[in-house]
């Protein structure tokens, strides 16, 4: 079984997520998990045969922050503040600030991430933590044109900061093996030996037909 890809932008900086609902719970049973992209944010399931996982206590934000320097603006209660973002996830972000912020305080961002480009603009984010002037800022309210912009801008900055001028990976999908590795695929086989079973079992005449004894 090889490493795990995020089937959406093909990185292997996935990590096993929490079960939500009857269907992840169901399914966890024949080995299909759910799974997070700590890149693009992407969750998505896959086959896992034979692993089982012990639940870990959750360390925090889901999703870890990519090192970034852009500038930004924080406006709230008729201020602005300009300042420096310092890591960057889809979730929300880490910035120094010339004025130091107010735990708890609801704010609008206007992150300058791309300098040709207007700024991305976070229209409602909160001020989870303060030390000294960095904060740690969660985007609370985003668009999804501008959730759009944060992930490409993610899926590039991880790019460059892992790749080093190595073009990304293929995603894997090649015929017959991108098949089995879908649980929608072990699934209805699992369903379909069930059915065989049970038809074989409990209707006589299905198992001689099978057979080719009476008919
Ligand atoms: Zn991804």
């Amino acid at each position: 079984m090889g490493p795990l890809r995020c089937p959406k932008c093909g990185q292997l900086r996935v990590r096993r997520c929490h079960r939500e609902g009857p269907v992840d719970h169901a399914l966890s049973v024949v080995y299909v998990y759910p799974f997070l992209c700590l890149v693009c944010g992407r969750r998505f399931r896959a086959l896992r045969w034979g692993r089982r996982y012990t639940t870990q206590p959750t360390q925090g934000r889901e999703v870890e922050r990519i090192a970034v320097r852009a500038p930004l603006v924080v406006s709230g209660a008729g201020a602005r503040v300009d300042g420096e973002i310092t890591g960057l996830s889809l979730q929300g972000c880490t910035a120094w600030t010339r004025v130091r912020l107010r735990e708890g305080a609801t704010v609008r961002l206007e992150l300058l991430l791309e300098p040709a480009e207007p700024p991305v603009v976070v229209a409602a984010a909160l001020v989870r933590s303060v030390r000294s002037d960095k904060a740690g800022i969660d985007f609370v309210g985003v668009s999804p044109d501008e959730e759009r912009r944060i992930r490409r801008i993610l899926t590039s900055l991880h790019h460059v900061e892992h790749d080093e001028g190595v073009p990304a990976a293929p995603p894997i999908q090649d015929g017959r093996r991108g098949v089995l590795r879908t649980p929608v695929f072990w699934l209805m086989t699992l369903l379909l030996v069930l059915a065989t079973l049970v038809l074989t079992v409990f209707v006589p005449s299905f198992s001689r037909c099978v057979w080719g004894v009476s008919c």
